[in-house]
């Protein structure tokens, strides 16, 4: 499914681990952007959804876009919001970026028989049902909940305090 909440789960943890070397909203940005052609497969009703996009080399293309596009409209929409934040750097642009559509890519690799993650290269997806897709699904849930018990911590502390 495009626009799959449960990618949004290892970022949470991404972010409670990388802190300001890691940019979720820009990690966010790159998942929308992988799945742009998926939703575009579907609304063409074409017989397979997850075309060059879901690739090595597909991932590296989107990834260099999400990083270059990442830092100004991620600076843009923080300063809108005036959240207190460290300044969004190129290097934490792309990195955020990369690992937002690589791990896209094995996410997704898990689940989607039509995948081709080593387009051009060979087809098949040695990825598939590496895992069963409730696992997944459940890793990728405690991935959020983990990361966001992390993130919490220190406004946790300041609640219980007495
Ligand atoms: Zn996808």
């Amino acid at each position: 499914m495009p626009f799959t909440p449960f990618h949004l789960g290892p970022g949470v943890l991404f972010k409670a681990v990388g802190g300001r070397h890691f940019s979720f909203m820009v990690f966010g940005g790159a998942q929308v952007l992988m799945d742009i052609e998926p939703l575009v497969r579907i609304y063409r009703q074409d017989p397979f959804l997850h075309g060059p996009t879901h690739s090595v080399l597909g991932a590296f293309g989107i990834g260099a876009v999400a990083g270059v596009l990442g830092k100004p409209i991620g600076e843009t929409l923080l300063r809108w919001s005036g959240i207190a934040h460290a300044p969004l750097t190129w290097p934490v642009s792309f990195l955020s970026a990369f690992i937002g559509t690589y791990s896209h890519i094995v996410l997704d690799g898990v689940m989607h028989r039509d995948m081709m993650p080593l387009w051009p290269l060979a087809g098949g997806n040695p990825l598939l049902g590496v895992i069963p897709v409730e696992a997944l699904h459940l890793f990728c849930l405690a991935c959020g909940v983990l990361g966001g018990l992390i993130l919490a911590r220190g406004p946790l502390r300041q609640l219980l305090k007495p």
